[in-house]
Formats: structure tokens, C-alpha cells, sequence
């Protein structure tokens, strides 16, 4: 019985790398110069480079249940997403980072309505987005309010991380929220001064964040 994931790594080889041979190569002679960290959720639905119209060598990509930013300070353990933000803040330098949620998310459902008992990682894990939840019953209204909501606590996590505070300080970073309608096909991104989520269609930029509290001034972002 021919397995269709082998059938699949053959055809790549044969059907697509030729024709990009080239730009493959020149991504290992030149290196990788990603200007993007793509941090999303681990979702099947969410197709980064459809969503983006990008290829190989276009965004550097960590991916998790939730698209959930662990602590900085390590309280929940050593994990792989602290280490690639770092990697791509200070390594590869990126200039934005995207949080992307979306509707219909599997780990704020699993949020209310609980994991396998011997699921142990993924209860501590989901944790981190008890501070989005709302204590209302688990309508579809509610459920794509917290999927944003656990977007922005997201970006107010990234910016407890050193590195990415001053690189958003001396303006070389931006941080994008991004909500992910799947059935609209349509991304919305965070907008800090409006407070809200706005259709890519009608937005000026890709979302503005973070918060940054100016003492003097008293206003929450850059
Ligand atoms: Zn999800």
C-alpha cells in the first residue's frame, strides 16, 4: 500500500524543486535574512505562507498550541518558543513579529472545557491564556472574543522579553496581532490605539502595538 506521505516528499523533489533549485541554493550560499518571526498557532487550518504570499527564505516560523508566548522568566520551563524569539530577535534580527490567532481555535475551547486527564503539559501549557478568559458561558460570541483577547496578552508577554523591549524601543521591531477569520478568509489585525481588531482590507499598516507605558506622556504605545 503506497504511502501517501512518501508519494508526497517524492513529488516535492521531482515536480517543484527543480524549477527552484536556484533559490534554494541561493538561500544556503546567501543565508537565511527573514525580516519576519511568524508565531502562530499550531493549527492545520493556518497556512502561514498562503496567508502571507511568501516562500522559502520569507519568515522564520514557531508555532504552538494557542500561538500562546511563554513567561520570560522561565516559570514554566524551558521552552522551544522563549528560545526561537530570542533566536530570532537577536540572530536573525527579524523587524516584526506576528502573534496570529484564529477563529474556531482548539486551545481556547480546551481552555473551558478541559484536556485528557493525563494531558499534563497541555493543562499547564493552556494555563497561560487563563488571564484572556471570560467568565460568561462558552458561547461562539465568547470564544472569538477570548481568541483576541489571548492575542493581545500574547503581545503584552513578548514584550517582557528584553531583547524584543529594546528592539521595539529603538524602533527596529514591530509587533503585529493578527486574527485569522478562516471562514472569511480574512485577517484582522490589532489596532493599539483604536483598542481593536481591524479588517486587513481597511487597515494602514499591518497592526500597531505594543504597549509601552511613557511615563511622561502617559500613553500605552510608541
Ligand atoms: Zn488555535
Amino acid at each position: 500500500m503506497p504511502d501517501e506521505l512518501l508519494e508526497r516528499l517524492r513529488k516535492f523533489q521531482t515536480d517543484y524543486f527543480p524549477a527552484h533549485r536556484d533559490e534554494f541554493q541561493s538561500l544556503i550560499n546567501k543565508g537565511q535574512h527573514p525580516k519576519t518571526l511568524f508565531l502562530g498557532c499550531s493549527d492545520s487550518r493556518i497556512v502561514p505562507y498562503l496567508l502571507t504570499g511568501t516562500g522559502p527564505g520569507d519568515l522564520f516560523i514557531l508555532r504552538n498550541v494557542g500561538a500562546i508566548v511563554p513567561p520570560y522568566d522561565g516559570s514554566y520551563g524551558i521552552h522551544g518558543t522563549a528560545a526561537g524569539i530570542e533566536f530570532a530577535v537577536l540572530q536573525l534580527k527579524v523587524d516584526r513579529i506576528v502573534i496570529c490567532g484564529h477563529s474556531h481555535c482548539g486551545a481556547v475551547k480546551s481552555a473551558y472545557e478541559g484536556v485528557p486527564d493525563n494531558a499534563i503539559n497541555l493543562r499547564a501549557w493552556l494555563s497561560l491564556i487563563d488571564e484572556a478568559l471570560l467568565p460568561v458561558c462558552q458561547t461562539n460570541e465568547a470564544l472569538r472574543k477570548v481568541e483576541q483577547r489571548s492575542i493581545v496578552l500574547q503581545l503584552e508577554r513578548l514584550m517582557n522579553y528584553p531583547m524584543v523591549r529594546a528592539a521595539v524601543e529603538d524602533k527596529k521591531l514591530t509587533l503585529h496581532g493578527w486574527y485569522y477569520v478562516i471562514e472569511d478568509g480574512e485577517v484582522q489585525v490589532f489596532d493599539v490605539e483604536k483598542g481593536q481588531f481591524v479588517a486587513a482590507h481597511i487597515a494602514d499598516n499591518c497592526g500597531t502595538g505594543p504597549y509601552i507605558k511613557h511615563d511622561d506622556c502617559g500613553c500605552n504605545y510608541l
